[in-house]
């Protein structure tokens, strides 16, 4: 039976960081890798952004052979035994290992109709199909206004392509912006030519001649050809679970990403942690948490781990414009922009009980080192 020092149970940019961070640490424990992707890890943001703006598919892979992992890909694990120390996976092979780190991130949402138009747009083998398909002049409907909808549709309108936006909220990004920013986007979204109807949402979808009709909570019918759904992910904590690992939206770590059953570790989308800065538990589905989280938890397995306390940032590109993020960005609390030039450039602070919770730098850059220091704190980035 194969026995590795170090198996990391997921493929994506976490498992590609822990592995790194590992090989570091430890230059002779060996390192395995389960993977159900059937390609090495790579990065995902560029999948919604640079890839549809030229940049050569070359650059997304992450190369984590180098660590000296071996892959295993195309195969989901499907068993943890704790007691024995062993995963299995569906092709019936069983593994050792000595540490264990869950990097099994997220699945998207789905809908209820099981039609293969519909995309749930989180892969490279999405990407490179969606990218076929807007190869042709066909009609697209993307659903949902968060951070993969806002991305594909822009990625669609920047290739040429007839793209609807229907989203249930009042505007783009409602979720995490303020309401004129929000509102902002929708105007700025329909000068790129995409059809965006906010307060709208998905009544049913029926097959027809080839097409989908999309009819909507207003009432409206759209044929469309092809739907990407952005509805967001759920953790996959399903194999951590059955194996008596704590999970409560994610798989529940410590300090140094210690799951409640000895040496398993959850680091990534899947983990959820509690951050000294914010006072609070949290899961993050951003690709710094995902690269310094893994990171971190490489060194943990490896003997040489610290606390993790960093508060990840985030970032996204919509058309033309661009933001970085940090802490908590809820614009149900209280909001305050300082525009350089409205809606283009400037930054917004989050504030609870007169300390600030998040900041957005908007189409502002250089600045997150500064806007983190600012959590917690009353301050602000730029004077007056
Ligand atoms: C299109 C797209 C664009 C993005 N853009 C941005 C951005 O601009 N900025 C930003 O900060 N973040 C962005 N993100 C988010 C970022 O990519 C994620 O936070 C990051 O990929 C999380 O990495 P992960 O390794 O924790 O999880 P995942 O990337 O979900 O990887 C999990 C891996 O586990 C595998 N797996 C799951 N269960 C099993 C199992 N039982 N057995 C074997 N393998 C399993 C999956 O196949 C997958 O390979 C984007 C995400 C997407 C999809």
């Amino acid at each position: 039976m194969t026995s590795y020092r170090y198996l990391i149970v997921g493929g994506g940019m976490t498992a590609d960081a822990a592995a790194k961070a590992i090989r570091e640490a430890d230059p002779k424990g060996n390192i395995g890798i389960i993977s159900s992707d059937p390609h090495p890890p790579y990065a995902r943001p560029p999948l919604s952004k640079a890839l549809w703006k030229g940049e050569s598919e070359d650059t997304i892979w992450k190369h984590t052979e180098t660590a000296g992992a071996e892959l295993q890909l195309g195969r989901r694990a499907t068993a943890i035994d704790p007691r024995k120390k062993t995963v299995t996976d569906n092709r019936g092979n069983t593994v050792v290992y000595e540490k264990l780190l869950l990097a099994t991130g997220g699945t998207p949402r789905r809908l209820p109709l099981q039609t293969d138009q519909i995309i749930y747009y989180r892969t490279y083998d999405d990407y490179r199909r969606l990218r076929a398909l807007a190869e042709q002049k066909l009609k697209f409907l993307v659903l949902g206004g968060g951070f993969i909808g806002s991305e594909v549709g822009a990625a669609l309108r920047m290739v040429g392509r007839d793209v609807t936006m229907l989203i249930p909220e009042d505007g783009i990004g409602a979720r995490v912006f303020p309401a004129d920013l929000s509102q902002f986007l929708v105007d700025y979204y329909r000068e790129q030519g995409v059809d965006v109807r906010t307060g709208e949402g998905l009544a049913t979808l029926t097959p027809s001649a080839g097409k989908v009709i999309v009819k909507t909570t207003k009432g409206a019918e759209i044929p469309v050809d092809v739907i990407v759904a952005g509805l967001g992910i759920q953790p996959n904590v399903d194999l951590a679970e059955q194996a008596g690992v704590h999970a409560e939206n994610g798989i529940l770590v410590d300090e140094l990403l210690r799951t409640n059953v000895p040496d398993i570790y959850a680091a990534g989308d899947v983990a959820n942690f509690y951050n000294p800065q914010l006072g609070t538990r949290i899961r993050v589905e951003h690709e710094d948490n995902a690269n310094s989280m893994g990171a971190a938890a490489g060194r943990s397995m490896a003997g040489t781990g610290t606390p993790y306390t960093h508060l990840p940032f985030f970032y996204s590109d919509l058309f033309q414009l661009g933001y970085e993020a940090v802490g908590e960005l809820d614009p149900r609390l209280q909001t305050e922009s300082e525009w350089k030039e409205p809606f283009r450039e400037g930054v917004v602070y989050y504030h609870k009980d007169g300390r600030v919770r998040g900041v957005l730098l908007w189409n502002t850059w250089g600045q997150v080192d500064h806007a983190r220091a600012l959590i917690g704190t009353a301050g602000h980035l730029v004077a007056g």
